[in-house]
């Protein structure tokens, strides 16, 4: 619960180099710390072979292990991130709970689990099938299962992220909001979420942001239904 993340701003200082653990970690829960340890130690060799001086031999290291490090690091967060606060996980029913631990670095996805192992994925969609008895056979991966958020069913659980386009005017949305919008949602999303809509006119961050208060004034003027 205590796991230090190392990320150094640069791995090298004239002729002193970080390789491993002392250049950066990664969680133990994705088991990957001692791998990036050898291919640093193997890529810091390479690089050391090749024409030209110490320093440029550093920063070619340095170069090419960042990225590759950085990536793992990122898994290695979010797989920290879910044994953290497993609270959200405790309770859950033992399939849920599988699924859930196999995903956790979000780099094991369901269709990556259909390939390693078809027969576990078709038991799992078939546990969270959410159709009535009776439906067909084979049922729709979880994501493509209907959905209810309070008074609302959801045909999938795709929702698609707000995206501010301040394009509003008077607070007003216009076209550009209803082709971005509409494209989502016959893009077959679950769930279209529209941008940052402020409640009040002096509340907008921008003149070009939608707020209740010029959607209303607006439609009064225009006559346009409120709804
Ligand atoms: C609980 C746990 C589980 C893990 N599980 C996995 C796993 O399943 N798979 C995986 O790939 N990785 C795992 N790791 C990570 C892996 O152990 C490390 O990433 C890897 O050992 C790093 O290698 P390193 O050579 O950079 O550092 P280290 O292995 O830490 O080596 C550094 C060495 O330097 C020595 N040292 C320190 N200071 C001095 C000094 N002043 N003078 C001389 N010597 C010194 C230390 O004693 C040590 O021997 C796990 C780590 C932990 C903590």
């Amino acid at each position: 619960m205590r796991f230090t993340t190392v990320r150094n701003a640069t791995w090298r200082h004239a002729n002193i180099v970080l390789l491993g653990d002392a250049a950066h970690t990664a969680h133990y829960s994705i088991g990957s710390g001692t791998k990036l340890a050898m291919e640093d130690a193997l890529a810091l060799a390479a690089s050391l072979e090749q024409p030209g001086d110490l320093a440029a031999a550093l920063d070619h290291y340095e170069r090419t292990r960042k990225p590759v490090v950085e990536s793992t690091q990122r898994a290695a967060q979010a797989s920290l991130e879910w044994f953290e606060s497993i609270d959200h996980a405790i309770g859950t029913e033992p399939a849920q709970f599988a699924f859930n631990l196999l995903t956790r670095s979000r780099r094991v996805t369901h269709d990556n689990l259909r390939l390693r192992d078809g027969a576990y994925i078709a038991s799992l969609d078939r546990w969270f099938d959410r159709r009535q008895p009776g439906a067909a056979a084979v049922p729709a991966p979880p994501l493509f299962q209907p959905y209810t958020l309070g008074g609302l069913r959801l045909r999938n659980r795709i929702v698609a992220a707000p995206v501010a386009l301040y394009r509003a005017q008077d607070g007003m949305p216009g076209d550009i909001d209803l082709i971005h919008l509409g494209a989502k949602a016959l893009g077959g999303a679950g769930l279209v979420l529209a941008d940052m809509t402020a409640v009040s006119e002096t509340g907008r961050v921008t003149r070009f942001q939608p707020s209740l208060a010029g959607v209303t004034s607006v439609s009064r003027r225009t006559g346009w239904a409120s709804s």
